[in-house]
């Protein structure tokens, strides 16, 4: 479906017609100039080579240091999406399951199906919050069970899990041997704190991006931290498929964490002012949303639609979102990334609402 929206959008931007992009979940703002900056330094200096399959020394101890780990739990990966799929190709065999609470990224769902591992949907409902049930949660769980990816901040609901929720649900997984991949890309930049799955006791994963926090979804910077058995097996990995992740990259991305601060602030004001003009619009309407705690995402819904005729129709009126569907069993909703200036949001919505009457 997800195709089929993008083959439209550029069919009708090929005859000329303008379309207000709520589907992407890449950001607007360009890569800040130091982080550019380090990298053309870094290429100046003959960083061009390979490298390392693990990453550069620096950049591991820095993510070390911040994590409260150790440089051998890190390995930096081309984007997150590669340290998931590495993650779920190590730990996973055909005939396993692994627990998805929904809504969830697309990725998840797939990369289980491509390696023959059996998805187990946890539904939540904006009902109650995007809240994860746990009697769901253990009614999910058999022998065969092996899994639990978590995305927290969540994509595309933006909700944060509860601390308390949290907690329950690492216990469960400790009670019954399950590995949680906690999937955290959305975190440094979220409006409210975001409790680390590396705080519990267990031996979980984290998997983190340059991506969201620095503007940085094309350089493919990302890192996962897990046990040293597993993380070995990860450079494993990477030494035959990607080799290593450009040094000149890892070059930027010491830089960009070096600003993070800064950075990392300045996005998540940016993201607070329009996910709080998109709920000031909403909330005068009939759908059902739920406040985002994070950027980029709002995923509302509307009793009885069909999210995938209405994003294809709701192109002829030049604007693009992603029906519920993309991200599970969710046909009544829909996700708007807040990836777009103020005035787009606002014209966008206005076009989203009327289309609803
Ligand atoms: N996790 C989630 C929840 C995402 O939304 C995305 C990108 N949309 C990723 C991981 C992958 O990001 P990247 O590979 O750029 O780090």
């Amino acid at each position: 479906m997800l195709y089929e929206i993008s083959e439209k959008i550029m069919r009708l931007e090929s005859e000329g017609k303008k379309i207000i992009k709520f589907n992407l979940g890449d950001p607007d703002q360009p890569t800040p100039n130091e982080i550019i900056e380090a990298a053309f330094e870094a290429m100046k200096q003959g960083k061009t080579k390979y490298s390392s399959s693990a990453g550069e020394k620096k950049l591991r101890e820095e993510l070390a240091r911040a994590h409260k780990v150790s440089a051998e739990n890190v390995v930096v990966t081309t984007g997150s999406k590669w340290a998931i799929f590495s993650v779920m190709y190590l730990l996973l065999k055909s005939g396993d399951n692994v627990v998805i609470p929904t809504p969830y990224w697309t990725a998840y769902e797939l990369t289980a199906k491509s390696l023959g591992v059996e998805p187990r949907f946890l539904r939540t409902e904006v009902g109650s919050n995007w809240k994860i049930d746990i009697e769901k949660l253990k009614g999910l769980i058999d022998r065969r069970t092996r899994l639990l990816i978590l995305n927290n901040p969540n994509n595309p609901t933006s909700k944060v899990i509860d601390e308390k929720v949290l907690a329950e649900i690492v216990q469960i997984a400790n009670d019954e041997g399950i590995t949680i991949l906690s999937d955290e890309v959305y975190s440094d930049i979220s409006f409210v704190e975001v409790k680390n799955i590396l705080d519990f006791d267990g031996s979980h994963i984290l998997v983190k991006s340059f991506s969201k926090t620095f503007a940085m979804t094309g350089w493919r910077v990302g890192y996962v931290i897990a046990e040293k058995e597993l993380a070995e097996k990860m450079v494993k990995l990477n030494q035959i498929t990607l080799t290593n992740v450009p040094v000149f990259v890892q070059q930027a991305a010491l830089k960009a964490l070096e600003l993070k601060e800064e950075i990392a602030n300045k996005i998540r004001d940016e993201y607070r002012r329009r996910a709080d003009l998109a709920c000031s619009i909403l909330s005068k309407t009939k759908m059902k949303f739920s406040r985002p705690d994070a950027p980029f995402y709002v995923f509302p819904g509307y009793d009885g639609l069909n999210s995938e005729s209405f994003a294809l129709n709701l192109l002829d009126k030049g604007v693009a979102i992603a029906p519920g569907t993309a991200f599970g069993d969710h046909r009544e909703h829909f996700r708007i990334a807040l990836t777009l200036s103020e005035e787009e949001i606002e014209l966008g919505l206005k076009k989203i609402c009327e289309a609803l009457k």
